[in-house]
């Protein structure tokens, strides 16, 4: 059983309030969003703030180090057969 998805804000706590929702067919399947904010306004625009840099951060390392950089293409070109 679950409930209503408990949701604080990261930086002060409060219950997350729900501003939206929505779902979105993709495919066969319908994804379901959930569009929450901090309560607190200012609040909400810092968390935003952060969330953007944090965002663009992870993208920088992932710039740096491609996950796909191991995978051998010489050894899938040559089928032992
Ligand atoms: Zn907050």
């Amino acid at each position: 059983m679950q409930k209503e998805e408990s949701n604080p804000c990261v930086r002060c706590g409060q219950e997350r309030i729900t501003v939206k929702k929505w779902s979105e067919k993709v495919g066969t399947s319908v994804l379901k969003y959930t569009l929450t904010q901090c309560p607190d306004a200012k609040c909400q625009e810092i968390v935003d703030r952060n969330n953007a840099l944090r965002e663009e951060k992870r993208l920088m390392h992932a710039h740096k180090r491609p996950p796909f950089k191991r995978v051998s293409l010489t050894h899938l070109s040559k089928p032992k057969n």
